[in-house]
């Protein structure tokens, strides 16, 4: 779906560029992005218009460079041009003093900052996904960026400065919930929301290299700007049942590293909450698809991170991931399902804690439970000749 949208976007770019001059737009119509996302009504329609107007002309052009920019994730001032209107309005010198807030729309009401109105008091709107407009003088725009501009009279570069050292703020964000029936019974997603919104990602691309792999186990690299989400900017890993029913996603947070002094630390991992990942192993479903053979296999890695299991599938290795270091009963009995035979590697500052589980594994299934070679910490760094020799 993203592919496909990208060519057509391209072959639409294309053959937008060649027929700029003639395209116009009638009055009072703003583009949005889903209008401009929907490619194919968009190309019909752009076909049928008329009218000649430069300022139709930029509008519309701005709209693409946005979809462009999402579709190809090239916008470095997204975290900038997302901050909320109350944030950047007091930076900007902006008094909320007349603005009310429309929970329903998600708008900041007011009198408009830009031509700075007397007299009308709610003639400005800023909606929360950045598009702000006033019906007096026609003041528009997108994002925190575009309004700074606006408001103090200022170029692009200056309001990159005004507004870069504003860090964004730390409300409350979208919970993220596993559907649960009236029953209790815990259900798949009905539909994925997220996976449209995949982004590319250097972090991911480099710790795991192969793309058929990535796809193979569906993770992916979420951002959606219209949404404040805890998921964004994470990287999505699919808790799916081994049917491949996808119930969720764990967010993994790919700056970690960076922030791990701060107090106020995003978690490494987002689970949703309702969800149980005691029941799930990250690998199943792609174990039971027969990706490496009939299951039940005769022996299978059981590794603490899901990217070590998409590790050792470049390999050419089965694994399979509990989302952690310890195996729940549930998890236990999907494994003796799986596989006859179980090579444990949890990472080597488990390994003490690891002898209950690797207990409970003997009991049940065929069980080697090697050490890490020396300077090993996590068997995710292993080469793949050093694990077919543990
Ligand atoms: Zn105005």
């Amino acid at each position: 779906m993203e592919i496909l949208l990208r060519r057509r976007a391209a072959d639409f770019f294309k053959m937008l560029t060649k027929s700029l001059a003639d395209f116009a737009k009638p009055k009072n119509e703003i583009y949005s992005d889903k209008d401009v996302c929907n490619v194919d009504h968009q190309l019909t329609y752009t076909l049928s218009l008329a009218q000649k107007q430069a300022s139709d002309l930029s509008r519309f052009t701005a709209a693409w460079a946005r979809l462009l920019r999402r579709v190809y994730g090239m916008d470095k001032y997204a975290a900038i041009r997302n901050l909320p209107f109350d944030v950047v309005a007091s930076v900007l010198g902006v008094s909320l003093e007349h603005f009310k807030r429309d929970n329903r729309k998600k708008e900041w009401v007011g009198p408009c900052p830009i031509h700075g109105s007397q007299n009308n008091k709610s003639c400005f709107r800023y909606n929360d996904d950045g598009r702000f407009n006033c019906f007096s003088q026609g003041c528009k725009g997108r994002g925190s960026l575009d309004l700074a501009m606006a408001v103090k009279q200022i170029g692009f570069q200056a309001a990159v400065e005004l507004l870069g050292s504003v860090p964004p703020p730390t409300t409350k964000k979208e919970p993220v919930e596993a559907p649960i029936a009236s029953d209790g019974v815990l259900q798949p997603l009905a539909k994925d929301t997220w996976r449209k919104f995949a982004v590319p990602c250097a972090w991911l691309e480099k710790r795991i290299p192969d793309a058929g792999i990535r796809e193979r186990y569906g993770v992916f690299c979420y951002n959606n700007p219209a949404r404040r989400s805890a998921y964004s900017g994470r990287v999505m890993l699919p808790v799916k049942d081994v049917h491949g029913s996808l119930f969720g996603y764990l967010g993994r947070s790919i700056d970690h590293a960076h922030n791990s002094d701060t107090k106020e630390e995003a978690p490494k991992y987002l689970f949703p909450k309702n969800l149980p990942k005691s029941r799930f192993l990250f690998g199943s479903a792609e174990i039971v698809a027969g990706t490496f053979g009939q299951a039940p296999l005769k022996r299978v890695y059981l590794v603490e991170s899901p990217f070590c299991v998409m590790k050792f599938a470049m390999y050419g290795l089965p694994a399979l991931s509990p989302f952690g270091w310890s195996v729940s009963q549930e998890q236990l009995e999907l494994l003796a399902q799986l596989s006859k035979g179980i090579v444990y590697l949890p990472d080597r500052n488990k390994y003490s804690q690891g002898a209950e589980t690797a207990a409970a594994l003997a009991a049940r299934l065929w069980l080697r439970f090697p050490p890490l070679p020396d300077g090993c910490e996590d068997p995710e760094n292993l080469t793949a000749e050093q694990v077919r020799n543990l």
